[in-house]
């Protein structure tokens, strides 16, 4: 089973996909907890590449290569064969943050990242959990963390909204995958929901 958590900044998608996995291991399942960008040495190389330095340093065609790359190594080394394994695999962010990021933020690249994506990664999670926030209190609470690799002091209150309604149309149009869960409520309660969501949707 191959779930994965979306949204914007400081939606708390790490919180939820650690609290997650730490439920469905205390009911007896095999689970591996993983991120993008990154999640296999090779790919964590690439995170770095693009997250860490000169936000200039690659244009956005280039920034979608180095996603997809990524992605690849992540598929070849860690997700297929876990999941082969049986494994419930778990992904802090997915191929649906580079639609968004690189094919929203920089001009309309989403055309790219979809064929790119069709050609070399070729499968979506099972199921995509959208953590739903607020902008402003995700940028705010995205802010107040901080972080090296953190870009949204490049993307700004703007984009942090068009990223949330980007996520939400997505979310719509492949309704089959997603679940929207409204993370502005405690963390508790947000976790329990997103529990009974997977349980329900995987039954
Ligand atoms: O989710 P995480 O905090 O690890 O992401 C690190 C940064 O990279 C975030 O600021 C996010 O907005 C950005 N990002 C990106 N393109 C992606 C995924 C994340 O620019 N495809």
């Amino acid at each position: 089973m191959f779930l994965s958590f979306e949204g914007i900044d400081g939606s708390g998608k790490s919180t939820q996909a650690r609290l997650l996995a730490d439920s469905l291991r205390e009911s007896g399942q095999e689970v591996v907890l993983t991120r993008e960008p990154g999640g296999s040495p090779g790919a964590e190389e690439i995170r770095r590449l693009v997250l860490e330095g000169d936000p200039d340093r690659w244009s956005a065609e280039t920034e979608i290569l180095l996603f997809t790359a990524a992605r690849r190594d992540h598929m070849e080394r860690l997700i297929l064969p876990a999941l082969a394994e049986g494994k419930v695999v778990i992904c802090d962010r997915f191929a649906d943050s580079t639609r968004m990021y690189q094919g929203l933020s920089r001009g309309d690249l989403r055309a790219l990242v979809d064929t790119l994506h069709d050609l070399m990664i070729g499968r979506e999670p099972d199921l995509t959990v959208l953590i739903d926030m607020d902008p402003d209190t995700g940028l705010a609470r995205a802010i107040g963390r901080g972080g090296a690799e953190a870009r949204f002091e490049e993307f700004g209150p703007d984009l942090q909204r068009r990223m949330r309604d980007g996520f939400l149309a997505l979310a719509q149009d492949n309704a089959a995958r997603f679940r929207v869960i409204d993370g502005n409520r405690p963390v508790d309660t947000v976790a329990s929901d997103v529990r009974a969501t997977v349980d329900s949707a995987l039954r």
